[in-house]
């Protein structure tokens, strides 16, 4: 009798000790969950930004420490040049900007064509490992994840060395929820950054449009005038354009305009702004340029756009600009329209001379 209390009391405890095991078990897991909600809303409110930048400063700060991992790198994927540029990282000593064929990286390349993520526990004992490693790593713990929105590739974030030496199937689920909440935030980003584009740019030539290059004006004028700087811009028009709408259609002049604008990208220096002005009238900004400084840049332009052959079914033609140009003269000069309006003047004088020619305007065209 005493015998069969006993053992039923010792199993009643032995119950009592399996429930209580699993509760302690269950309230860590509920924890860890707790930790991870906390983390995941504390990232969520740094990172649901629109500014590609302050996206990439927040991972920078908070990202290792949310993933239990010491390094990570984000590449962001070009799909035209099929490149992936650096984004943001917090490799010790990568202080270059790198941008690399997606072929250059086997692993980052498998990624993101299997559209998966890569786990090396070693990434020394992977096929990946090309013999140098990295003297800060010790574990050798890596994951590339591709960032993805849909089926679309945005980029690729690279995990190493997991604090705890490797991932549980729990914290490899909380990663990548991580990261597909960062590949949401960084489309938006990327989404607002090409609105704001195409808001500041003309469709058709993909210079500056009318109303960014009046702001663009307004401050490089107040700019110049508070520093004394130079400041000069040219006007430029196409010499009867009408006629080659007339003879050849509206789209072949619409190429005419197109090759023009791709001309002006690539003379006008990283300061520079190429507008078009509204129709086939074009607007160079050329911060810190003399008069003589726009003329030589003016005169590149119309020498290029001289020398372009245009074929078509109605046979082959050439078209030429005339060009006016201005200095800022802060002793005439008290706005920017007034630097619009000697360019114009100037610009009327080139066509009055016959077209096809440059023409500085104000005091400095009689010198
Ligand atoms: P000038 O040498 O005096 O400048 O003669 P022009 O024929 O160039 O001058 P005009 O101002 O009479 O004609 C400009 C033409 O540009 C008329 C207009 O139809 C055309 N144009 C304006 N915007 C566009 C455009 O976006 N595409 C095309 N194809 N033509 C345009
Ligand atoms: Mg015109
Ligand atoms: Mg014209």
């Amino acid at each position: 009798m005493e015998n069969s209390l006993h053992s039923t009391e010792t199993a009643r405890a032995e119950e009592s000790e399996k429930v209580k095991q699993l509760l302690k078990r269950q309230n860590l897991l509920l924890g860890q969950s707790l930790i991870h909600i906390d983390h995941f809303l504390y990232l969520h409110k740094s990172i649901s930004r629109l500014n590609l930048e302050d996206i990439e400063e927040a991972l920078v700060q908070k990202l290792p420490g949310i993933l239990s991992i010491k390094y990570f790198s984000l590449f962001l994927f070009d799909k035209n040049k099929r490149t992936l540029k650096l984004a943001c990282h917090n490799h010790p000593g990568w202080n270059e900007a790198k941008e690399i064929p997606v072929s250059k990286s086997n692993v980052m390349n498998d990624a993101i064509l299997q559209g998966r993520y890569i786990l090396e526990p070693d990434f020394k004992k992977s096929k990946y490992f090309k013999g140098k490693s990295n003297p800060l790593f010790k574990n050798h713990f890596f994951v590339c994840i591709p960032l993805m929105i849909e089926n679309e590739i945005l980029g690729v974030i690279n995990l190493n060395e997991s604090k705890s030496g490797g991932f549980s199937v729990h914290d490899l689920d909380f990663v990548l929820n991580v990261i597909e909440f960062i590949s949401l935030s960084i489309s938006n980003a990327l989404l607002y950054q090409k609105t704001e584009m195409l808001s500041v740019t003309d469709g058709l030539t993909l210079l500056t449009n009318h109303q960014e290059m009046q702001e663009i004006l307004k401050s490089e004028f107040e700019r110049s005038k508070r520093y004394n700087f130079e400041l000069s811009v040219v006007m430029m028009d196409v010499d009867f354009f009408k006629k080659v709408n007339d003879t050849y259609g509206h789209q072949v002049g619409d190429q005419v305009l197109i090759a023009l604008g791709e001309i002006i990208s690539n003379i006008c220096r990283a300061n520079d702004t190429g507008a078009r002005y509204g129709g086939e009238e074009f607007f160079l900004i050329l911060p810190q340029a003399s008069h003589i400084n726009a003329k030589n840049i003016a005169e590149r332009i119309r020498e290029e756009i001289s020398q372009r052959v245009f074929e078509t079914d109605l046979g082959d033609f050439k078209v030429t600009i005339s060009c006016g140009v201005a200095q800022l003269d802060l002793e005439t000069m008290d706005a920017p329209a007034d630097l619009i309006h000697v360019a114009d003047r100037a610009l009327y004088r080139a066509k009055e001379g016959g077209r096809d020619q440059t023409v500085v305007g104000g005091d400095h065209g009689a010198v």
